[in-house]
C-alpha cells in the first residue's frame, strides 16, 4: 500500500508557530551571548549555555569537541530510527576582537562584529520545533545540532602553540571537528550568517567565499644598543619593513578574478625602543577564489619575506597554516531554502547569488563544503561594518527568528516523506573530496620555511 505524502505546509505551519510563540525568549538568548563575547576556542561561556539549554529541550550533548563544540543528534521517527539522512544544522560561537566596539569585553577586546551570537538562539529555536513530537514523528533520518568554535582564524601565534602543544590539530573549530571525525556521521550541513548589505532581501543564497593560507611569520635578528652600537645588531623591524614594501609591489601582479587579497598585522614589533629589535612577529593572510590561486600567492609573498631577511642580513621563518577552502553552496539546498524564506518574508525577499558571487571573505564552512552538501545563506539584519566596531544587530526577528524557522522548513523539505528530497541531494552532490582527502590535503599544506638571509 502506497504510503500517504506527508502535508509538509501543516507541518511548516506547525514549526513557524512554535518558534514564533519561543521568538522573545530566543532573542533574549542571542542578547545575552552577544553581550558576553569569548574569542575562539575559549567560547566557554557561551557554550556551556548553549549546551545547558540543548540538554533542557530534551538532548544528549556530546560536549568538548575541538575544545568548545558540541554535538547532538535527534533521530526522527515514530517509534524508533525511520532510515534517511542526517542533516547538520550549526551554530558557530566564537566572537572576534574589536576593542573599540560598543559591546566589547573590555578585558579582552572580545565583541561580536560578525553577528555569530545570533547562532546559538536560531539552533534554539530550530532544536524546539524539530524535536517536538508532532513534527518529529513525521520525518526520516535525524538531525545533528552542532555548535561550532572558532570560525574566525584569528590569535594566530596562541593557536599555533596549541598546535604545537598537541591540543589542537587544526587551528579552526569545523576544521578540527573535520579532523576529528565530529562530522562523519553527517550528510549535508546548514547554517544561517547575519549581514549587513544594503540591498532589498532580506536573505541570500549562494555564492561563494576565498579560499585561504595563513602565514606565521618570525623575523630573526640580533638585539644590541639601539643608541650606543646599533651597527652591531640586525633590524627584524627593518626586515619586516622590507618584507611589507615588497609585499605591497606584488599587489599589480594579480588578477582581478582572482580575488587576491594580502593582508597581515605585526603583533610582536620589539620590545625596548632602546634595543635594536632581535625579533619581530607578523600574522598575515593571503586570501583567493580557489586553493591553486592562493598556493601561486603564497608563494611570491614568500619570497617578500625572505628578502626582508636578505636585505638586513637576518633569518625568517615562515610557518604557512592551511586556512579555508573556498565556500560551493548546494543549489539544490539552496533553492529549498530560498522557497522558505520566501514563504516567510514575501515574495521577492531573497537574492539569489550564482557561484561566481565571490563575498572575499572566508569561512571555514567551505572546508566543510568540500566533502558534502552545505548550504551558508545570509540573513538581513545587521548594520555598520562586518568585522568593524559599528556592526550590530538591529533585527533580531528576522536574523534569529525567521532564520530558525527558514532552515526548520528547509529540513522539513528534506527528511519529509522518507526523505526523499534528502536522498535527492546526496545523489546529485559531487564534494570534490572525502574527509580522508581533505585532512591530507590540508595536512600537506602546514609547513615551515627557514631562510637565512646571512
Ligand atoms: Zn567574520
Ligand atoms: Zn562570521
Amino acid at each position: 500500500m502506497a504510503k500517504a505524502t506527508t502535508d509538509k505546509a501543516a507541518l511548516k505551519k506547525a514549526v513557524t508557530r512554535i518558534i514564533t510563540k519561543r521568538a522573545d525568549e530566543l532573542i533574549a538568548f542571542a542578547r545575552d551571548i552577544g553581550a558576553n563575547p569569548e574569542v575562539g576556542f575559549q567560547e566557554f561561556r557561551t557554550s556551556r549555555k548553549l549546551a545547558e539549554a540543548v540538554e533542557k529541550a530534551g538532548q544528549k550533548v556530546e560536549r568538548g569537541l575541538a575544545i568548545t563544540g558540541f554535538k547532538a543528534k535527534h533521530i526522527f521517527g515514530r517509534d524508533g530510527a525511520q532510515d534517511g539522512p542526517t542533516v547538520a544544522v550549526i551554530a558557530e560561537l566564537d566572537s572576534l576582537r574589536v576593542p573599540e566596539h560598543e559591546l566589547s569585553n573590555p578585558e579582552t577586546g572580545a565583541a561580536h562584529a560578525c553577528g555569530h551570537h545570533t547562532q546559538p538562539a536560531q539552533l534554539l529555536g530550530v532544536i524546539a520545533a524539530l524535536t517536538d513530537a508532532a513534527i518529529s514523528e513525521h520525518l526520516s533520518g535525524s538531525v545533528a545540532f552542532i555548535a561550532t568554535p572558532a570560525e574566525e582564524f584569528i590569535d594566530v601565534s596562541a593557536r599555533l602553540a596549541a598546535h604545537e602543544a598537541g591540543e589542537i590539530g587544526f587551528m579552526s573549530g569545523k576544521q578540527e571537528m573535520m579532523r576529528l571525525g565530529v562530522f562523519d556521521d553527517i550528510d549535508m550541513a546548514m547554517m544561517v550568517h547575519t549581514s549587513a548589505e544594503s540591498g532589498t532581501g532580506k536573505f541570500s543564497v549562494g555564492g561563494s567565499s576565498n579560499a585561504h593560507v595563513v602565514q606565521h611569520v618570525r623575523f630573526i635578528g640580533k638585539a644590541a644598543h639601539a643608541g650606543g652600537a646599533p651597527w652591531d645588531g640586525v633590524n627584524a623591524l627593518q626586515a619586516a619593513n622590507v618584507a611589507l614594501v615588497a609585499v605591497n609591489a606584488q599587489r599589480e601582479t594579480f588578477q582581478n578574478s582572482d580575488t587576491v587579497r594580502v593582508h597581515g598585522i605585526i603583533t610582536d614589533g620589539g620590545v625596548s625602543v632602546n634595543s635594536v629589535p632581535g625579533q619581530v612577529i607578523y600574522e598575515g593572510r593571503v586570501r583567493g577564489r580557489d586553493s591553486e590561486v592562493v598556493d601561486a600567492a603564497a608563494e611570491k609573498i614568500e619570497r617578500c619575506f625572505k628578502a626582508g631577511a636578505l636585505a638586513v642580513g637576518g633569518e625568517v621563518k615562515i610557518t604557512s597554516i592551511p586556512g579555508y577552502m573556498a565556500l560551493e553552496n548546494d543549489s539544490l539546498m539552496s533553492e529549498m531554502f530560498a522557497a522558505n524564506a520566501e514563504g516567510i518574508c514575501g515574495k521577492g525577499s531573497v537574492i539569489r547569488r550564482g557561484p561566481e558571487a565571490n563575498r572575499g571573505g572566508s569561512t571555514d564552512m567551505g572546508d566543510l563544503s568540500q566533502i558534502m552538501p552545505v548550504i551558508h545563506p545570509y540573513v538581513s539584519g545587521a548594520s555598520g561594518t562586518a568585522h568593524g566596531i559599528d556592526y550590530i544587530i538591529t533585527d533580531y526577528k528576522n536574523t534569529v527568528v525567521n532564520a530558525a524557522i527558514a532552515m526548520a522548513h528547509t529540513v522539513i523539505d528534506l527528511l519529509a516523506d522518507d526523505a526523499v528530497a534528502g536522498k535527492d541531494v546526496i545523489a546529485k552532490a559531487t564534494p570534490p573530496r572525502t574527509r580522508k582527502e581533505y585532512v591530507e590535503s590540508q595536512e600537506a599544506r602546514m609547513r615551515v620555511i627557514h631562510y637565512r638571509g646571512v
